[in-house]
């Protein structure tokens, strides 16, 4: 029997076990035109917590007793599709499972880039990847000679915005929390580090960015956000992509400089990955060609086996994960 990670009960606040199960689940039949696959790799993403809520969003709740879904990458062992082969390896959304029939159209064959594993698809090739390119060259207009503050920098979709801003000339500035974290944003390039765990961020960025900032990737809301707009320049574009540190709470975030948006005529662009699907091609073209070159730098958390899904998922929020989190099978 296949087994496959169902949401039981709607979490409040961090989810807990109580909240999901690892269940059998029966396979659909092997049909005309369905594929079986076998997961090798799975996607946790904070994004995850939204969709275990029962909110009208860009991408629909998971629904109690369902398995739940997410990104993965499979081998094919049997097809009833004329366009896979046993043995061709996939990218799909079929995650939180070991197994799964879908139709053909739900899987997509990786192209074969010499050099790269095909774990990358769920990350620097994949949505953090995608997610860090397009929010920072297009969401906020990002260009050469521009100081950017990112934070979670040390995270998957951080530590892509660090490398991609480093290779097209940026100043960058990182946000991690932990020595070691902001050691590994370094390495990454960033020209300047902080710790948030240490201090009060918006006294650290204040200190790392004393001719402020042009641009901000946001991945955590909160006091990053509020510390961003305390030192944005004029014109200053921020790249509104996440707010992890509200992602379990039912707090309002309290931003006492939002103000500043008005003097400093700040931009605030928010954005979703899937809004590029029409501009892969481009990334796949740059980003492609610098993880093969190893200009850009995977880095992963690789947590072992499907039991331990949820808890690579909880991981994102208490800052387990340096780069992308995956869980393998
Ligand atoms: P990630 O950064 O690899 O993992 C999450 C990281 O967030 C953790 O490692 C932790 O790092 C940090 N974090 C967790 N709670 C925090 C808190 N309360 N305050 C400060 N930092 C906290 O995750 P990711 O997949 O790359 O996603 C990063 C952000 O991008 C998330 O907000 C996600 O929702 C968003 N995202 C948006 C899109 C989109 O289409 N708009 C697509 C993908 C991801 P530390 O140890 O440094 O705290």
């Amino acid at each position: 029997m296949a087994r496959a990670w169902h949401l039981t009960k709607r979490p409040s606040g961090m989810p807990t076990r109580a909240d999901v199960e690892l269940r059998e689940f029966t396979l659909p039949a092997l049909d005309d035109g369905m594929v079986h696959v076998r997961n090798r790799w799975l996607s946790v993403d904070p994004y995850m917590r939204g969709r275990m809520n029962d909110v009208k969003s860009y991408v629909p709740s998971f629904e109690i007793g369902k398995p739940m879904t997410g990104g993965a990458v499979g081998e094919v062992v049997e097809s009833r599709d004329p366009s896979f082969q046993p043995g061709d390896v996939v990218v799909h959304m079929a995650g939180w499972r070991d197994e799964a029939v879908e139709p053909a159209g739900n899987f997509n064959k990786l192209p074969a880039i010499p050099g790269v594993e095909p774990q990358a698809f769920l990350g620097n090739l994949g949505l953090t990847g995608g997610t860090a390119y397009f929010g920072l060259l297009d969401a906020a207009s990002a260009k050469e000679g521009d100081i950017v503050f990112v934070s979670a920098a040390a995270g998957a979709v951080g530590s892509a915005v660090v490398q991609i801003a480093k290779a097209k000339g940026m100043t960058v500035i990182g946000s991690a929390g932990g020595t070691e974290k902001c050691a590994f944003v370094k390495s990454l390039g960033a020209d300047e580090v902080i710790d948030y765990k240490s201090g009060p961020v918006v006294k650290s960025l204040a200190a790392a960015a004393p001719k402020g900032i042009d641009v901000y990737f946001d991945n955590v809301g909160g006091d990053h956000l509020d510390a961003a707009l305390a030192v944005a320049k004029q014109n200053a574009r921020f790249a509104i992509c996440g707010m992890i540190e509200g992602y379990n709470s039912a707090e309002p975030t309290c931003l006492r400089y939002i103000m500043r948006v008005i003097a400093m005529r700040i931009r605030l662009q928010g954005f979703i990955y899937t809004d590029y699907m029409g501009r892969l091609g481009e990334f796949y073209q740059e980003m492609g060609g610098w993880v093969a070159s190893g200009k850009v730098k995977s880095r992963d958390t690789v947590i072992e086996g499907l039991d331990h899904t949820f808890d690579a998922f909880l991981g994102l929020f208490t800052g387990a994960n340096t780069g992308k989190m995956l869980v393998k099978l």
